[in-house]
């Protein structure tokens, strides 16, 4: 039987039909009903169905590194923070969740939190995501909403992407805008330092200088005023028009580094274009000064009223599948549950009333950064960390690991206990994950809807509701936690919903409160607000806000300096973010080979002047240090990166190239009003890093790489390794089978001890099981096709690359069809294809999720320049 549920990956939240083989498999499909996607997919929502199986799972609770009960670990946990509270007091515990959790999981620790232990030690790894964008919104709208929906990017003349590569990190969105684009010739700007995928169907690229954003707006803003567009009939609803203007007639637009036509052009183009959509993301949010950048952007919809009417507004895209949902059920330490303020004591009492508590917690929390630093120097003394990886994604990493270390009390709930995180965990609770739990999430545009179970629960794993419900039980709240279903608990949340919509508070999903089991069962997907009187549309278009005189306010808002400066030391600035095919600490997508064909290890993206500078050649190693850390990354030579501001994606763990944790060599500077980490403007020094030997391996069984670089990549049938190294080993056989994991088998060789040259395979009845290459420099072997050799009879495999009679489809670029980079530009060039829809029909290349567009696009405008200069 088929099951209408979401994907869980990015904020878009695609509806996903599952359909279970009935022997722990599943083919996944693209809901052509939900309101997200209507049937489209990316590369990571397609290959959902290669990350269900039970490898790695955590099938019991483990204390202290052993198998134990699920009685004597909650008993654990409840303990350990009633024994905190009692000798030390509320604060002296915490929570640190994520987006990943769904609504029912996050109300239900909310309340534990805010309720019944009384602190406001939650929060969410949404705080490194888009805390900014909640500041932003609550200091511009008077409450943290989104005003328009996704529609709106379809009825729009101009969609601006600021600070977001949509192309990759929302692609279902993309693929909406690019579709729109085509029918009714959209226009689109990218504001971004980086010339990314997104670029690809750009009519302008803005690539200003890393955190200039206010003063870009500002300058916006400006223009408007000298294009005499502000709509004065919409500024009688908005307070602060003067001010702000005042501040950003001030602009010097030099701070951008942009060329000042380019500028002009966009501010024409904004000025000339009712319809506009400013679509912004983690550019935006993870920056030191992101709360003002958030209100520099909607100081300029506010002041043309561009707000909340069909095809215009401002558009904050979350990155994870319930961080919308998360910040509605006030899954950050800041806010109460339901968009009701924790400083405010009407609404302190309306809760503490409805959960039957004398009080709730009457101050804000300790926010994600200051979390850790609490449990590293001791004030927090017990700490659950639910679904998320902080020992690896959290700013200053190494030292937010050392935390986690000292703590006297940590417990995880995760799929798996191999995690950077969980392996420091005193107690680590085997969770149910995607396709096993069951409630509701809520994805960017505010569009409500259900994960559905489709598996069963592994082993003795449990729902996080579940877990914390049996922890609040056993801390002595019996009926206020006596949970029995996630319908139940929804059920609650929207009867508090209610109490907050009677506050005047915007959410309001009172209509759900007497929601039926079955109802929420078959429960469609649904925009808020859900009352008697409202269901769904958009914000603010009326010009009614959620301020105290339900004006919106405009800020007046200052470009800032970056707080971390260059040096002679530091002369690099390290720009982060996500790839197309991995997910944040890849725990789920890395299963997935088809993913992991995409980009397999950790890289630096370098301009060819730094490259130039730094003695580089393409397929080196770098070391980067920075105040905090050190990684090793290979490099990447590229021009889409301006000199001097290099970047590195985000998702490489212990688990997959210890080397490159990127978060490592992040500074913990944070935005003041939102806590959220400057993620994308820590300065690094770089070097070439000089290994004696470099090596590429494949191998069947799990491999044993201790090198000091190392990254490892799901194949079909085994994995495949990138190796660097000083120690050469005296024995490259029995190193090989050492690190292979491969004992028995025949080996074949050829080793050449003068030049430092080495391949060996390892066969069993004549199959390749294993193989590793190793040499004094990078080593040039083809690398996709070696990983398809495992299993084979393969005379060839000590060539390391396929014969003349077979040609090297190189490097994966479509991971649906697994079509690599030389088989397009050949067929490029020898079938003389002129577009990306003549590539999709002779290759299929793009034909299912499309996430590759943008690339094929790009590999098209190489091979022209190919054949121009012929
Ligand atoms: Fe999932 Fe991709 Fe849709 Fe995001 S765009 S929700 S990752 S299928």
């Amino acid at each position: 039987m088929s099951i209408c549920t979401t994907c869980p990956y990015c904020g878009v939240g695609c509806g996903v039909i599952a359909s279970p083989d009935g022997q722990g498999g599943v083919q996944i499909q693209g809901d052509p009903n939900h309101p997200a996607n209507f049937g489209r997919l990316c590369s990571k929502g397609s290959a959902l169905g290669e990350t269900v199986d039970l490898t790695g799972r955590l099938l019991h609770p483990m204390v202290g590194g052993q198998q134990a009960s699920w009685d004597t670990a909650l008993d654990l946990v409840a303990q350990k923070f009633k024994a905190a509270i009692g000798t030390y007091g509320p604060d002296s515990v915490g929570f640190y969740v994520s987006g990943q959790l769904l609504t029912e999981d996050y109300y239900v620790a909310n309340k534990l939190m805010k309720g019944f232990i009384g602190s406001a030690n939650i929060d969410t790894n949404s705080r490194l995501c888009m805390s900014s964008s909640v500041a932003g919104h609550k200091r511009a709208f008077g409450t943290d909403t989104v005003p328009g929906t996704y529609a709106d990017i379809e009825q729009a003349d101009l969609v601006v992407l600021v600070g977001s590569n949509l192309a990759w990190c929302h692609p279902v969105l993309f693929q909406r805008l690019v579709a729109a684009r085509k029918d009714h010739g959209t226009k689109v700007v990218v504001i971004d330092p980086r010339r990314t995928a997104s670029c690809d169907i750009a009519d302008l690229h803005l690539p200003l200088k890393t955190g200039s954003d206010v003063a870009l707006f500002n300058g916006l803003l400006s223009a408007i005023a000298q294009a005499d567009a502000v709509d004065r009939t919409y500024l009688q609803h908005v307070n602060g028009f003067d001010a702000a203007l005042d501040i950003a007639q001030q602009v010097d637009l030099t701070k951008t580094g942009l060329d000042p036509q380019k500028l002009q052009d966009f501010y024409d183009l904004w000025v000339a274009h009712k319809n506009v959509v400013t679509i912004y993301s983690q550019g935006v949010n993870q920056s030191a000064n992101g709360t003002d950048k958030v209100n520099a952007i909607l100081n300029c919809h506010l002041a043309t009223g561009r707000i909340g009417r069909p095809g215009m507004g401002p558009f904050s895209v979350t990155g994870q599948p319930n961080a919308m949902g998360g910040r509605e059920v006030g899954g950050l330490a800041n806010m109460l549950a339901c968009h009701l303020d924790i400083e405010n004591p009407d609404h302190r009492a309306c809760v503490a009333d409805f959960w039957d508590v004398p009080n709730v917690a009457d101050k804000p929390g300790r926010k994600a950064v200051d979390l850790f630093k609490a449990a590293g120097n001791g004030q927090i003394k017990a700490l659950w960390i639910i679904h998320t990886n902080p020992a690896v994604s959290m700013p200053d990493a190494a030292a937010v690991r050392a935390a986690i270390k000292s703590c006297d009390f940590v417990v995880v709930s995760d799929l798996t206990d191999q995690t950077d995180t969980a392996q420091l965990a005193d107690v680590v609770l085997p969770a149910a994950g995607w396709g096993e739990k069951d409630g509701t999430v809520t994805n960017s545009d505010r569009t409500i809807s259900r994960q559905r179970a489709f598996l069963p629960i592994p082993g003795q794993a449990r729902a996080d509701w579940a877990q914390l419900a049996e922890v609040g039980r056993r801390m002595g709240w019996q009926h206020a936690f006596d949970y029995q279903t996630p319908a139940q608990i929804f059920r609650e949340y929207a009867a508090l919903s209610g109490r907050a919509g009677a506050l005047g508070k915007d959410f309001d999903i009172s209509g759900f409160s007497d929601l039926k089991d079955t109802d929420y069962a078959t429960l469609p997907p649904t925009r808020w607000p859900v009352t008697a009187s409202r269901r769904g549309g958009r914000f603010f278009a009326d010009g009614v806000f959620y301020t105290p005189n339900h004006k919106a306010q405009m800020l007046a808002v200052k470009q800032a300096d970056l707080p971390s400066k260059r040096s002679a030391k530091y002369p690099y600035r390290l720009n982060t973010g996500r790839i197309r095919d991995q997910w944040h600490t890849m725990t789920r997508s890395a299963k997935s080979p088809r993913l992991s064909a995409h980009l397999a290890e950790p890289f630096l993206e370098l301009h060819p002047k730094d490259a130039t500078d730094l003695g580089l050649s393409p397929s080196d190693i770098v070391r980067l240090n920075s105040p905090t850390g050190t990684a090793l990354l290979r490099v990447l030579i590229s021009d889409a990166v301006s000199p001097g501001n290099p970047f590195a994606p985000i998702h490489w763990t212990g688990e997959t190239a210890p080397s490159g944790r990127i978060d490592d060599l992040v500074t913990a500077n944070v935005d003041p009003f939102s806590g959220q980490p400057d993620s994308k403007a820590s300065v690094v020094s770089v070097e070439k890093f000089h290994a004696n030997w470099y090596g590429y391996a494949i191998t069947t069984q799990t491999p044993n790489p201790n090198t000091a670089y190392w990254a490892k990549a799901r194949v079909a049938g085994g994995w495949r390794l990138e190796l660097a190294a000083d120690d050469v080993p005296d024995n490259w056989e029995t190193y090989a089978r050492s690190l292979l994991g491969l004992s028995d088998g025949d080996v074949i060789s050829v080793l050449d001890k003068a030049r430092g040259h080495a391949r060996i395979a390892i066969l069993r009845d004549g199959i390749v099981v294993g193989a590793l290459f190793a040499g004094p420099d990078p080593i040039a072997v083809s690398r996709d096709y070696l990983a398809g050799q495992l299993g084979q009879n393969s005379p060839r495999i000590l060539a390391g690359r396929p014969g003349a009679d077979m040609p090297d489809p190189g490097p994966t670029l479509c991971s649906c069809f697994g079509v690599g980079v030389n088989t397009i530009l050949t067929a490029i060039e020898t079938q003389g294809l002129i577009n990306v829809d003549a590539i999709g029909v002779a290759l299929q290349a793009g034909t299912n999720c499309g996430s590759c567009k943008p690339e094929l696009t790009a590999l098209l405008g190489r091979a022209q320049v190919k054949v121009a200069a012929e």
